[in-house]
């Protein structure tokens, strides 16, 4: 009999092979800090060369899975701004820079400020994994393209207050992000439980809070897409954005952390950006630019050479 966690796989897989090729017809508030060839290729309708794996898929579903019950608990809590009739979610259409954007918000909740005046309140959910990620959440580092796609978001709907939240899908720890739109960036205020053990009477004594900025522009992100939007309209490629492999020198070296350079040496990876390392079309990106995948082996001498007592402090001088 075969094991049911293969057969789950197979029907994944195959639920895959016969998804239809998305018609695109406007730019995603999601795809903000996308490369501009992945949006490219989305638009010309091209056939991924690396599309995720069957592990990617079903963290994907997870995610959003977590994500769908969250909003659920919401609406059974009664704080949920339902979306219009026959919506499943929110869906947020607007206009900037002549490009149509649009998304499908997670959620509008319904608050109450200190002076008693009922608002709405756009939420957008992203879940997580890892160490790393709730690190740099405690260190008021969320995911940037997070904070810009609840921007657009706030921006289609003319709000100046939305909230990023996250929850780690291992540990359940949730975060509140609190972005309040100010001239030129935003404000972020962070709250998460850490002392649930000591579980004193008072909220405020049971949350931990931080208070900063996020430096960034919707300009940006509404240029990326017209400046993309140029090149779909041309039907002319755009150059690549991203760096499937840096440079191989002391320089660009010194600026890698050592468990990756560790990787790279042992040809467990390359150094290059994660957007490239996840692209669904890198085989096809690095033919293009005829790049050849992994290291060829006088790039691997170089970058062991280059790397000799990469752990010393004298290296890193
Ligand atoms: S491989 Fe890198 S540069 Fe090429 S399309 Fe993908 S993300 Fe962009």
């Amino acid at each position: 009999m075969k094991y049911l966690i293969t057969r789950f796989r197979e029907y994944i897989e195959e639920q895959e092979k016969n998804r239809e090729a998305y018609e695109k017809t406007s730019y995603w508030a999601s795809e903000n800090n996308t490369c501009a060839r992945q949006i490219f290729w989305k638009w010309k309708k091209e056939k991924q060369t690396n599309p995720p794996s069957v592990t990617g898929l079903q963290i994907m579903r997870t995610g959003r899975k977590v994500e769908e019950q969250i909003v659920e608990d919401w609406n059974k809590m009664g704080i949920l701004v339902s979306p219009p009739e026959g919506q499943d979610q929110h869906y947020i259409e607007t206009e900037r820079f002549g490009v149509r954007i649009t998304g499908k918000l997670d959620a509008i909740i319904k608050e109450t400020t200190e002076d008693g005046k009922e608002i709405e309140t756009p939420v957008e959910i992203k879940s997580y994994y890892g160490d790393y990620q709730e690190y740099r959440l405690f260190d008021l580092q969320p995911n940037e393209s997070y904070a810009k796609q609840l921007a657009i978001y706030m921006d289609a709907l003319n709000k100046d207050r939305g909230i990023l939240y996250m929850v780690n899908r291992g540990s359940g720890r949730q975060f509140q992000f609190i972005v309040t739109r100010k001239p030129k960036k935003y404000k972020i205020e962070v709250a998460t439980y850490v002392r649930e053990d000591d579980n004193p009477d008072n909220e405020t004594e049971r949350l931990e809070f931080k208070v900063g900025f996020l430096e960034f522009t919707l300009e940006d992100a509404y240029n990326h897409f017209a400046e993309v939007d140029k090149y779909v309209k041309a039907n002319k490629l755009p150059s690549a954005q991203f760096q499937y492999k840096y440079p191989i020198t002391l320089q660009s070296l010194k600026l890698r952390k050592n468990n990756a350079i560790s990787k790279a040496r042992t040809g467990k990876a390359v150094l290059g950006d994660w957007q490239c390392k996840y692209c669904s079309y890198k085989a096809k990106c690095l033919k293009e630019q005829e790049i050849e995948l992994g290291y060829s082996k006088e790039e691997q001498q170089l970058l062991i050479e280059l790397t000799k007592g990469y752990t010393t402090k004298q290296w890193r001088e």
